[in-house]
């Protein structure tokens, strides 16, 4: 593990460096709380044992200094005060600063080695913890099949795009997808295969779009690429070779055929000071898709203001 140890005399300091590097510990040195600081922001430190009295920082002041620095930590480091402070009063001002534990001076090996092995323990916990709810974050926005970003990930990394096109003036670009006939291949070859063509589907998009853009999966056999600075034009060329690719994959199944799908696309783009909201941008995609999907499938359509009869009977 790697210990920072604060000590501004010699003597004890030189002491637990050497015990602690006997331990096998990984030790850094301080001489007083400054520089701790210093070291504490510099290297990846997860355990302190601190003197109390320094000239300049003090030890309480360090501690506190460091739970200031790591206020937004899931895994804050642990921190033990050394001193030779021992009245009731003192732990209970050594560890409201911000300390996880204390030790009075001269420290007990047995003693310093149970408390430590106790701190490495909660830092274990933490760190275990820390790893399940990022886990759990990713799961939450994962989609299991395709292992493509879901609905709720996609809308928040799209709401965050949003802005910064506005705020830069650029557009931001949108194709909705629907495989073809999807339910036909469902019932046709099984569910299995249909699972199949959505996880290979999912990489067609993933191999045409560019750094930047994303891909998530919407609902069932839908899915939405998200193009930042994309125009109508750019947008419509990303869903035709999307469209391309789906429709030259083949699927091999058992009776010796083979099985290729086909997807319809609709593309939205928004700029410019009257442009539309997210979801009114998402919801013009979608209606161009349900054009492509009227007008014979296996094809792009554009949303265009003027041809949406919704639209045009409301202004
Ligand atoms: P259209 O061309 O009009 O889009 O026809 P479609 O058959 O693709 O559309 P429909 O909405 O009638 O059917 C979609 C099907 O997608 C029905 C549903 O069972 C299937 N589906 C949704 N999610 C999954 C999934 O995760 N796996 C599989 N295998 N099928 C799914
Ligand atoms: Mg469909
Ligand atoms: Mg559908």
């Amino acid at each position: 593990m790697k210990i920072l140890i604060v000590d501004d005399e010699m003597v004890p300091r030189r002491v637990l460096e050497k015990q602690l590097s006997n331990w096998g510990h990984e030790v850094l040195v301080a001489k007083d709380g400054a520089e701790a600081l210093h070291l504490f922001h510099d290297q990846q430190v997860k355990m302190v044992i601190t003197d109390w009295v320094m000239p300049g920082l003090d030890g309480p002041q360090l501690c506190a200094e460091i739970r200031k620095a790591e206020a937004d930590s899931d895994n804050p480091a642990f921190i033990i005060l050394l001193t030779s402070k021992n009245s009731s009063e003192d732990l209970a001002h050594g560890m409201e600063s911000g300390a996880n534990d204390f030790i009075t001076k001269p420290f007990e090996r047995l003693e310093l080695q149970a408390r430590m092995r106790n701190g490495d323990c909660i830092l274990q916990l933490q760190a275990e913890l820390l790893r399940k709810k990022e886990e759990a974050d990713h799961l939450a926005r994962t989609d299991a099949l395709t292992q493509l970003m879901n609905r709720r990930a996609m809308l928040d990394v799209m709401r965050l795009d949003e802005d910064r096109m506005r705020r830069e003036r650029r557009p931001l670009g949108m194709v909705m997808i629907d495989i073809d006939k999807f339910k036909n291949v469902n019932d046709t070859y099984g569910h299995a295969i249909g699972d199949l063509v959505l996880q290979e589907t999912s990489k067609c998009f993933a191999q045409t779009i560019r750094g930047g853009d994303y891909v998530g999966r919407w609902g069932g056999e839908e899915f939405l690429i998200a193009l930042p600075g994309a125009d109508i034009i750019q947008c419509a060329e990303v869903a035709e070779r999307c469209r391309n690719r789906i429709a030259a994959l083949r699927f091999p199944l058992q009776d010796g055929s083979v099985l290729s799908v086909t997807a319809s696309f609709g593309t939205a783009s928004a700029e410019g000071v009257d442009r539309a909201e997210l979801l009114e941008l998402v919801n013009q995609a979608d209606k161009a898709l349900y054009w492509a999907k009227d007008s014979g499938r296996n094809r792009v359509k554009i949303y265009v203001a003027s041809a949406d009869t919704e639209n045009t009977s409301r202004s």
